[in-house]
């Protein structure tokens, strides 16, 4: 099937909403600058872009497996000691419901300073600092094996977190025989 040049142009502009999670510092960078230079996206409404210390004794890396983004188009790095959100179409306003349905923690739990960006010029001003950072600098995400239990045991129901119960049994297979 056919399908115009225009059209095509149109979806790939749209790519960098279809990703969500952890990215590589330089794929999150090009993806939030490809959304500022998307003249399809509404001026100064394509998102939140906030960039959070975790407090002493807490890894980057660590904070990292407790973000947790939901909704596609939220993407996150590491580098550089901190974690860099992209809230796509989050308005500055509803930063700490979006953060809340992200994090199992409140956030000043695991981070004691954030840095906040919301008008496009701004973001991209700040794209551009962090385009500069040294690949030695890139946070590299724990390795973790997808069977193993996360650090904290909870989902998002779309209101609240929970956390997920799981069963126990009391007495071992060997003494239930026996009895
Ligand atoms: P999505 O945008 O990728 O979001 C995936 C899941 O993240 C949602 O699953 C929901 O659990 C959570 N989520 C995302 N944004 C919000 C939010 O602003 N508030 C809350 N409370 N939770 C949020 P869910 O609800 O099953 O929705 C599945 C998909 O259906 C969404 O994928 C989205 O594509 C669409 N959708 C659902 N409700 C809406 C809506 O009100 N507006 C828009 N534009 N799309 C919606
Ligand atoms: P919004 O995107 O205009 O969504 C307004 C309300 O529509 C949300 O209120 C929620 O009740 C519902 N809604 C929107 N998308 C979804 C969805 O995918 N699934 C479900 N179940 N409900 C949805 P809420 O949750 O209080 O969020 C208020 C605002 O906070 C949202 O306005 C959005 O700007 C921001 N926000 C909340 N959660 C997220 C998130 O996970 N990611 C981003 N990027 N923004 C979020």
């Amino acid at each position: 099937r056919h399908v115009p040049e225009d059209i095509t142009t149109l979806l790939s502009m749209t790519q960098p909403m279809k990703l969500r999670g952890y990215q590589k510092w330089d794929t999150f960078c090009d993806a939030v600058s490809n959304m500022m230079s998307n003249t399809l996206l509404p001026a100064d409404g394509k998102g939140v872009m906030v960039a959070l210390r975790p407090v002493p004794g807490i890894r980057i890396e660590q904070a990292l497996t407790l973000c947790r983004p939901n909704r596609t188009g939220d993407i996150m790095t590491i580098g550089d000691n901190r974690l860099v959100l992209f809230l796509s179409f989050c308005r500055i306003n509803d930063l700490d419901t979006a953060l809340n349905h992200i994090f199992p923690l409140p956030t000043g739990d695991i981070f004691s300073n954030r840095m906040i960006w919301f008008e496009d010029n701004l973001i991209s001003a700040e794209i551009v600092q962090m385009k500069q950072l040294a690949p030695e600098q890139w946070g590299k995400p724990l390795l973790v094996a997808s069977d193993t239990k996360p650090v904290l045991n909870a989902t998002h129901d779309g209101h609240v977190w929970r956390r997920v119960p799981e069963p126990l049994r009391l007495l071992s297979d060997a003494e239930e025989r026996a009895s």
